[in-house]
């Protein structure tokens, strides 16, 4: 690693910038020495994305340290896919969960991409297999499949669309058949079957029973509570959160509508139902907000380090390349293409 300590102080000093005041669940709060530690691993990352043509995509949940020092983008499954489908890398590191890295990959195949984490799982793509797809769709004939973003491209594979939170009630909404079968996250479902019937949509939606065990820990009595605490305050909810939840949120959207609705309003406070990485990127955007509340950290998006992401750049493992089978890779391009081609349908 050569590296001058004079370009290593600009680097800190850029980082302590952007990070000074941001303090959410164990990102940070970020010192003028943590920025000066962190500016050699920032350094070198950067250095060797650029000598191998290289990218890093890294979702809202990571380590704003992460988004902020070597990310050249940032934000929600739906546009982290578009930023996949768009760029020109021959290499894509995807600091997030290994669902989103084989969706990068089913858009690029001839690129190759890298997880940079061991622990990329997720306790809704987990809960749910090709197999017992097939089992479903014997048990229900007449339905469309529609999956959550949140599955292994194996699992997009034997499914008809798939949805991201950003895109989901327009989507069931959109499709042209009136059974739907929702899989995997219950919450969602449950949030789907409701804003059907508040826009006076009949669709049969069936649901399956798994949950992102981030969102499922946020209760309506903590809402409550803290609405109490905070005359003013903005409840925002990710729509993984139960319907009991979102009945008490100001305003229910993924991650990235989330962030468009801070950048819009002007409270005297936020809580943002959604994994704590939020929290700090909004810090980070919009210093002068006050975010207020407990928040829930996901232990698969904050195992994405900044030394992994290094170690992938220079010698990856086999089992940090995404491979995938090209039956797998067509039927789940099939699946992601059907998103968009109903997410880009006006009206
Ligand atoms: S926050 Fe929930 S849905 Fe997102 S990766 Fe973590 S476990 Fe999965």
């Amino acid at each position: 690693m050569i590296q001058t300590a004079t370009a290593e102080n600009a680097t800190a000093q850029r980082l302590f910038e952007k990070l000074k005041g941001v303090a959410v669940g164990t990102s940070g709060p970020y010192t003028w020495e943590r920025c000066v530690e962190l500016a050699p691993l920032v350094d070198e990352i950067n250095r060797l994305k650029h000598e191998k043509n290289a990218v890093i995509l890294t979702h809202y949940y990571v380590h704003p340290e992460i988004t902020v020092g070597v990310g050249d983008f940032v934000g929600d499954s739906y546009k982290l896919a578009k930023d996949a489908k768009s760029t020109n890398a021959s290499i894509i590191v995807f600091a997030a969960v290994k669902f989103m890295a084989e969706t990068a990959k089913c858009l690029n195949p001839d690129k190759e991409v890298l997880v940079p984490s061991k622990q990329n799982g997720c306790s809704l793509a987990d809960a749910i297999t090709a197999e017992r797809v097939r089992e479903l769709r014997r048990e229900f004939p007449e339905h469309t499949f529609v999956c959550y973003i949140n599955t292994s491209a194996a699992v997009k594979a034997v499914c008809d669309v798939c949805v991201t939170s950003s895109n989901v009630y327009d989507i069931v909404q959109r499709i042209p058949s009136d059974k739907i079968y929702f899989l995997p996250d219950k919450l969602m479902g449950e949030n789907v079957q409701d804003e059907m019937k508040r826009r006076g949509v009949q669709k049969d939606v069936q649901i399956f029973s798994a949950t992102c065990y981030v969102h499922q820990q946020y209760d309506p009595e903590r809402v409550l509570r803290l609405r109490g605490k905070y005359p003013g305050l903005k409840v925002l909810s990710h729509p993984e959160c139960s319907p009991d939840v979102i009945r008490h949120a100001d305003h229910v959207a993924s991650t990235k509508g989330m962030m468009q609705y801070l950048r819009d309003t002007d409270a005297e406070a936020y809580l943002l139902l959604t994994e704590c990485g939020l929290a700090g990127r909004a810090q980070v955007e919009m210093p002068g907000k006050t975010f207020i509340g407990p928040c829930v950290e996901c232990r698969y998006m904050k195992s994405n380090a900044m030394q992994d992401i290094l170690r992938v750049l220079r010698a990856p493992d086999e089992d940090d390349r995404i491979v995938l089978s090209d039956d797998v890779r067509e039927g789940a391009l099939r699946c992601i293409n059907a998103m968009f081609h109903y997410a880009e349908m006006s009206g």
